[in-house]
């Protein structure tokens, strides 16, 4: 038989243990977690739309309308007027011809990425990206190339060594865990010149990035033709659950019948699709969320700087304090608790060995008295709890 107590006793030793928290009640910046009202600053909920009236009203229409379940896949008789709907609103949302939903993020990555590269092709990647790609890349069977974190010299390298056959850079376009920004420009035109394609998981910046939400590409200015595959998903910023690729007809219709999390799952519930329908009308009708973002982000540095605190070069919503050790990060996650505000210690193997950090995360919902009260509960962090156990 297994014996599975070795590994979870591992893990304890090395204080990667990582224990559910069961929150209650609508979702938002305060609720209570296992019973004890908390002011989160770790939710990807960046616009403040997972709990907001008119996607729950939009869900609820949807249900009426289609009942729960999509009953099969979208090839069977999953495919709804609604999943069309979203799908060409997706598409006119991120300028591109057709657009494709998948049921999560993860999916969507790999069955993209193993939909385009096969053996004898090469998937061209940054060290940090997210784990559904380097998933994706083994179960493509393509030659995986690892570049340095945001580093063109360093992807044009990797790309230069790469054999014949197809060749594709992948990136995020903001870092989960470090919420800074790809070189998307350089690695476009390195791709332009190295003869590749470029892929962008835009997870962290689609509804937050950019002058009206299209995130990293506008940010950047890069078109469908830099550009020419990008994924988004729909459980971030857009408040719901689901994701997408966008991009040509002919990668679409390749998606549609090489992706296998595609053809071999059940299409997401219509009702959701509803949801993110109104999400995308919420994005586009409300500005003020992502500037409430701006000015959130741009107050915390400015004070956390003048606290000395531990700051990552991020200029997005996601800001990271780097702790180090992993015993570090839990006792300051802790501290934080004890004075009523959540924000999960991130440890290895989320981020790499002697990194592990405090996550913090803004939702446009955050009022500046919340913002003070983290501040005020970061400026009485214990300075080296844990440090050398
Ligand atoms: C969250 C995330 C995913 C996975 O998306 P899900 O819809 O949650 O499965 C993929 N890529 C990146 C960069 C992410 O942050």
């Amino acid at each position: 038989m297994f014996d599975l107590s070795p590994g979870l006793k591992a893990l304890d030793a090395a204080h990667r243990r990582r224990t559910l928290r069961v929150a209650a009640g609508r979702h938002g910046v305060e609720r209570p977690v296992d019973g004890r009202p908390l002011l989160s600053f770790c939710s990807n909920d960046y616009l403040g739309l997972a709990g907001h009236p008119a996607l729950a009203e939009a869900l609820t229409a949807g249900v009426q309308e289609y009942g729960v379940g999509a009953g099969a896949a979208h090839l069977v008789s999953g495919h709804t007027e609604a999943h069309q709907a979203l799908e060409q609103e997706l598409a006119a949302f991120t300028g591109r011809p057709r657009a494709l939903l998948f049921s999560t993020g993860y999916m969507a990555n790999l069955g993209l990425i193993s939909a385009l590269l096969g053996r004898g092709d090469t998937l061209v990647q940054d060290r940090l990206n997210h784990a559904s790609l380097a998933d994706a890349g083994i179960l493509s069977r393509a030659k995986v190339r690892r570049f340095a974190h945001a580093d063109p010299q360093a992807a044009e390298a990797a790309l230069g060594q790469a054999p014949a056959g197809r060749r594709l850079l992948a990136t995020d376009g903001v870092f989960s865990m470090d919420g800074d920004l790809a070189p998307l420009p350089q690695l476009a035109r390195i791709c332009t010149q190295g003869d590749a394609w470029l892929m962008v998981d835009d997870a962290h910046g689609l509804g937050v990035l950019g002058a009206t939400g299209r995130g990293s590409l506008e940010h950047f200015g890069l078109d469908a033709k830099a550009v020419p595959v990008l994924m988004g998903t729909l459980g971030k910023a857009l408040g719901v659950f689901g994701a997408f690729v966008a991009g040509g007809d002919e990668l679409i219709e390749t998606l549609i019948h090489r992706a296998r999390s595609y053809v071999y799952t059940t299409a997401m519930p219509p009702a959701l699709c509803q949801a993110v329908r109104a999400a995308l009308r919420l994005t586009a009708a409300e500005p003020w969320r992502r500037q409430r973002l701006r000015e959130l982000t741009g107050r915390f540095r400015e004070r956390a700087q003048a606290l000395g605190l531990p700051l990552m070069p991020s200029q997005t919503p996601i800001q990271p304090l780097l702790a180090g050790s992993e015993t570090r990060a839990l006792a300051w996650s802790r501290a934080l608790e004890q004075a009523g505000i959540q924000v999960t210690a991130i440890r290895p193997p989320t981020v790499p060995e002697g990194q592990s950090r405090l996550r913090i995360t803004f939702s446009a919902e955050h009022t500046d008295e919340q913002l003070d009260r983290l501040l005020e509960a970061l400026a009485r962090l214990p300075e080296s709890a844990g440090e050398g156990a």
